[in-house]
């Protein structure tokens, strides 16, 4: 089921028919929500999603299902590749005029030969780990493609101390 609703994801993509129904929404109720609809898919690896930063009014105007979609796939992948016991936590920040959200894992970051291609469709850097934990290897390609049209950019670094931080940034919108 994941794997049809992905491809259809793709497909209304990139045949220009998905159509966004944006609002304004605080960042801050973006991470509480997603956090806890993502609670239980945590547990199932023994991980936990903490926020981590001061409260803030930040706000963006976009698409709040599909936003949750992307912070969905992000902690997902974060919990998957996690150490069992592992944290993540789920920043907020400003950078420039954009609204930074960023997940911090610990788990086992991302092959250097496999980081072009980690935003393409059906690409996974090790297809036997995939295989145990679920997955499709369309998941950050989707997030791309919905953060680019809410005028966004999204990427990821590697994590001081071991792991990776993905992230993402949206025009934030004005008070
Ligand atoms: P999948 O459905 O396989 O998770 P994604 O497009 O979301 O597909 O991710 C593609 C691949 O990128 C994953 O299979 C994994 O190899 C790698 N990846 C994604 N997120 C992480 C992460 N937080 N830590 C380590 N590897 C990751």
């Amino acid at each position: 089921l994941d794997l049809i609703n992905d491809i259809l994801d793709i497909e209304k993509i990139e045949s220009g028919k998905l159509t966004l129904v944006p609002e304004v929404m605080p960042v801050d109720e973006l991470v509480r929500e997603s956090m806890v609809l993502n609670k239980a898919f945590g547990e199932r690896f023994k991980v936990r999603f903490q926020s981590h930063g001061e409260a803030s009014e930040r706000r963006v105007h976009a698409d709040r299902k599909r936003l949750l979609q992307v912070m969905t796939n992000l902690l997902s992948n974060a919990a998957k590749f996690s150490p069992e016991g592992g944290v993540v936590q789920i920043s907020t920040a400003d950078v420039g005029p954009n609204a930074r959200v960023s997940v911090h894992d610990r788990g086992s970051g991302i092959p250097e030969a496999f980081r072009g291609r980690i935003f393409g469709r059906f690409t996974q850097a090790d297809s036997t780990a995939t295989r145990q934990k679920g997955g499709t290897g369309l998941g950050l390609a989707i997030c791309k493609r919905l953060v680019e049209l809410m005028h966004g950019r999204i990427g990821f670094d590697d994590r001081p101390g071991g792991g990776t931080t993905f992230w993402f940034e949206l025009p934030r919108h004005a008070t």
